[in-house]
């Protein structure tokens, strides 16, 4: 882990957050490299749920919450961690991750008794500050993908079963954050709330959890370092019938990557009115403010009926630092660091190189090159003005950069430059012209 926070550091990646003051725990900055890599992961997951199927929305909804919204959901009552004391050193814990129920941070046994504390950040909407106007930051991005369900029912042409997909900010106080960005207390999560009919959960839960698990797999983790957990029914959320976890093996130890949940009719019988004109769970949370029904009609008998949700609710920062962990490796024979991301990953496609710094003719060579490279859209393209490829090299190699291109004194005169590969070190000399379809196929 040590390697990985400092090659974030070293290389733009990843800084502490607010860190000229101090910094506060739990919060992380991402720099040039890590903005590319987690926007890169964001698209991959979005064009896999909505572009490449036919049966699934996008939304983006707002953070802040309507306090009702989080009270039907069940998060007010239950959406808490058992928090303890510690009566020596006065920190505060949770008591679920304390080996042999000692303090961390003074070894003492003299610990409270826990109590539940909630994660909901509070905030205020407007400038009364009294307490009738507090809104939550939103604990989990699903919410408001089941308040907006009859508007994208009513919206689109959707039938069950269909999905609604979001990808966005969530917030948790985390008594104890930690294992830098895995437990953090602002973070993103990418979400599937898939809509199907009762009777047909489990086989769609199966699908999911078989979908999920080859994701990650195409996105260059190895399946050996994956593992699916039935979490025990005593540890299920108040909201969920079943769920599997995909556990991933840390630097730190094997913990959740994402989990997919049969959220069964919970939340969308909970943010409904007349409910007794549904035949709902009895867990749902009773309302009488909801002014919607979020049921649909079926149709054939033409009943009303509420559909079950699955979940699957994957963490980017999580899934940032899998992929970090997985492809970072030191090449021992060449004495280098390398990120072996996969390219559709990597936070520059192509870095294009000069090989004297500032020299007028070969930085205009080579500016046209990224400039028309980088017309394809598959991403950032660098233009590297330092003149030293050795160093360029290196540096590419550490941020998983797969292609270089160098531009020197030989393709001002017959228009070829050298084209070396991030793997295999291998280097060839290729004509500008045919620069482009080599780019794409790579990329292809
Ligand atoms: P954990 O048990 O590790 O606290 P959870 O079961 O509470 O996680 P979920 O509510 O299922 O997590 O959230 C879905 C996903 O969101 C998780 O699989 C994880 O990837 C991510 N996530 C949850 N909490 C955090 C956090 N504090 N920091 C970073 N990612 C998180």
């Amino acid at each position: 882990m040590d390697e990985l926070v400092s090659l974030c550091k070293r290389r733009g990646f990843i800084f502490q957050s607010n860190d000229i003051y101090g910094g506060i725990k739990g919060l992380y900055d991402y720099g040039p490299m890590g903005v590319e890599l987690k926007n890169n992961l964001k698209q991959t997951w979005w064009k896999s749920m909505i572009y490449e199927r036919d049966d699934i929305e996008g939304l983006d909804a707002s953070i802040l919450s309507a306090p009702d919204v989080l009270k039907y959901s069940g998060h007010e009552d239950t959406f808490t961690d058992p928090l303890v004391d510690c009566r020596s050193c006065k920190s505060r814990w949770r008591i679920d991750n304390l080996d042999n129920k000692l303090c961390p941070n003074c070894k003492s046994g003299d610990l409270t008794e826990p109590r539940p504390f909630n994660l909901m950040f509070k905030t205020n909407i407007g400038p009364v500050e009294d307490g009738s106007s507090f809104a939550y930051l939103r604990p989990e991005t699903c919410q408001q993908i089941f308040t907006n369900f009859k508007n994208i029912l009513d919206s689109t042409s959707r039938t069950i079963p269909f999905g609604i997909a979001q990808i966005g900010k969530a917030f948790r106080n985390e008594i104890t954050p930690r294992n830098f960005i895995f437990r953090v207390r602002e973070f993103e999560q990418m979400e599937l709330e898939f809509f199907v009919e009762p009777g047909t959960d489990e086989k769609w839960h199966d699908y999911w959890v078989k979908k999920r698990f080859n994701w990650w797999v195409d996105q260059g983790i190895n399946s050996n370092n994956l593992e699916l957990l039935d979490v025990d029914q005593d540890d299920l959320s108040h909201y969920s019938s079943k769920t599997v976890d995909i556990m991933y093996t840390f630097p730190h130890g094997k913990e959740e990557l994402e989990g997919i949940a049969n959220r069964t009719d919970f939340d969308l019988g909970s943010h409904t009115k007349n409910q007794k004109d549904f035949n709902i769970s009895s867990k749902v949370s009773k309302n009488d403010k909801s002014t919607t029904k979020l049921a649909v009609q079926n149709f054939e008998n033409k009943k009303w009926y509420m559909p079950f949700v699955i979940e699957p609710s994957a963490g980017v920062e999580r899934g940032f630092l899998a992929i970090l962990n997985e492809s970072y490796k030191y090449d021992e024979e060449n004495s280098r660091t390398v990120l072996s991301l996969k390219p559709h990953l990597s936070p520059i496609k192509a870095a294009v190189i000069p090989l004297k710094r500032n020299n007028e003719e070969l930085v205009n060579k080579a500016k046209k090159i990224k400039n028309n490279l980088q017309k394809i859209g598959l991403g950032r393209i660098m233009l590297e003005n330092t003149g030293n490829i050795g160093k360029n090299y290196r540096r590419h190699d550490e941020i998983g950069t797969p292609i270089c291109i160098t531009v020197d004194f030989e393709t001002l005169e017959n228009n070829t430059v050298t084209v070396r590969d991030r793997d295999t070190m291998e280097q060839q000399r290729l004509n500008q012209d045919d620069l482009k379809t080599y780019y794409e196929n790579y990329f292809d």
